[in-house]
């Protein structure tokens, strides 16, 4: 494909994005451009999902809708702008800590001047009334120090408190950003760190690593025959199932859409599939109800896809082979375990 065939592709995607904007009255600002721009070059299934859904009957999608959905699938911006106005607060609040740590210095060293004064004038004969009057200026000085110094005091807690609160806003940012909006369970850009930093350690302990990729099977006639809202509940649920299965330093994370990924370090591979089995039993095995209308949805089933880390491959070929076992299950009849081939290589 030559370049000007790639150029005319965007154009035509940044149209699409442009027209959007104006017809739902959308203000075209940078954060609505990004939504609808990577919406209509289907970058993003999830993303396209989520807007489909939103605006499935013709509605023009709100502007504070538009916020939410940026917000959700483009977290990482968002964390770099937390990130980029908490390091401005921060920049401004050490500078004025040490403006009064500065100020702390030059007020100390006058006041050892007038003490080095004092000491001088001491050493001279004085009479009764000058000692007195010596003493009470000693005094004030020290006096107008300690003012100072506990007004200084009081600014430096203050700065202090206010890079504390800093602290916690950039970690709740940081949570938010590796957080999944619908599970609450690890998002996919957690679970890139996770695998990363499990192989990592799998290599430096020399200790084994396992991986599942779970799929809900059928899920799209689940949606279609429940509603997505169900759909919703049901992934929550299956996600707070795979948390309860789990122990210890395992992760469970939500992949993208009805697809979850569980981390297993110091597993290997034949424990991790018979962890897997459990999960695939547990799971299928709960009924789906909402007490609240007395209805019940049945249960889901899970196909699940086993692999096992090998010292050397990246992250994408154990993801991607462990996507194999799971492609398998698919294709064996699904609510099923299947184990990565040893001698696949991918
Ligand atoms: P298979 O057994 O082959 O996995 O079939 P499937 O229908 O589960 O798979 P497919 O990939 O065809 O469809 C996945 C469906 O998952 C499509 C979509 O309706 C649903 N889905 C994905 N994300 C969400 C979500 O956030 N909420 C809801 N309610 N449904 C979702
Ligand atoms: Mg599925
Ligand atoms: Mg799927």
């Amino acid at each position: 494909m030559g370049s000007s065939d790639d150029f005319d592709k965007v154009i035509a995607v940044a149209r699409k994005a442009m027209d959007r904007m104006l017809s739902d009255r959308l203000p075209p600002n940078p954060e609505n451009f990004t939504l609808w721009f990577v919406y209509y070059s289907g970058l993003n299934p999830d993303l396209t999902r989520a807007v489909d859904i939103a605006s499935r009957d013709g509605i023009a999608l709100s502007q504070s809708l538009a916020e939410e959905l940026f917000k959700r699938f483009f977290s990482l911006e968002a964390e770099a702008q937390a990130i980029r106005e908490t390091s401005d607060r921060a920049r401004y609040a050490l500078g004025r800590v040490l403006e009064q740590l500065g100020a702390v210095g030059s007020e100390t060293e006058r006041y050892g001047n007038a003490l080095v004064g004092f000491q001088d004038e001491l050493a001279q004969p004085l009479n009764l009334g000058e000692l007195r009057a010596m003493v009470a200026a000693i005094a004030a000085e020290t006096m107008g120090i300690v003012d100072r110094q506990l007004a200084l005091q009081t600014q430096i807690q203050e700065s202090s408190n206010q890079l504390a609160e800093m602290r916690v806003s950039l970690d709740s940012a940081r949570r938010e950003a590796l957080t999944d909006g619908l599970t609450g369970i690890a998002n996919r850009k957690a679970f890139d760190l996770m695998l990363l930093e499990a192989m990592e350690e799998a290599r430096r302990d020399d200790q084994p690593l396992s991986l599942l990729m779970v799929d809900i099977d059928h899920f799209k006639s689940f949606n279609d025959t429940h509603g997505h809202l169900v759909g919703d509940h049901v992934l929550k649920l299956v996600a707070r199932m795979l948390t309860e299965c789990i122990k210890g330093r395992d992760t469970a994370a939500r992949y993208g859409g009805e697809e979850f990924s569980i981390i297993l370090p110091r597993t290997n591979l034949d424990s991790a599939t018979r962890l897997a089995e459990q999960i695939r039993s547990f799971v299928g095995g709960r009924q789906i109800v909402n007490k609240a209308r007395n209805a019940n949805y049945g249960t889901v089933a899970l196909s699940i896809g086993v692999g096992q880390f090998r010292p050397g491959e990246n992250s994408l070929s154990l993801v991607r082979r462990a996507d194999e076992a799971l492609y398998r299950a698919k294709r064996n009849g699904r609510n099923r375990v299947s184990v990565e081939d040893a001698n696949e290589t991918v």
